[in-house]
């Protein structure tokens, strides 16, 4: 059973939860003035991201507040949870690359190592 940290009130048990999809994404500051792809695009359209990811969730059968939480999509793991107006916190950086350079690195340091 997974626990998710109510900002007010505390732990709870995961039934007491909705899910309302991404956080933090900005209402178009002029609706009326876009065309229908990129409202499409303001309704629909959200990131898909592998690792820590910003969701709104409220909780329904609490205080039925809304809140952010950051949760890693790989292992459902909620990483923080924190009140609409706050900054997102970040363990790690969601909009970086995973592409780590460091096996390169690593082999580049090896190669020249081994020649020496
Ligand atoms: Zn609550």
């Amino acid at each position: 059973m997974l626990l998710v940290t109510c900002p007010w009130c505390g732990p709870r048990d995961e039934t007491e939860f909705h899910y309302g999809g991404q956080a933090h994404v900005p209402h178009p500051a002029d609706p009326a003035a876009l065309d229908d792809r990129q409202w499409a695009e303001y309704v629909f359209y959200r990131e898909n991201p592998k690792g820590p990811f910003a969701e709104r969730w409220m909780h329904a059968t609490g205080c039925r507040r809304w809140f952010n939480a950051l949760r890693d999509t790989a292992s459902y793991r909620i990483l923080a949870t924190y009140r609409p107006h706050e900054p997102r916190p970040s363990p790690q950086p969601v909009e970086t690359p995973t592409a780590p350079p460091s096996p390169g690195d690593r082999r580049a340091a090896g190669s020249s190592g081994g020649n020496r």
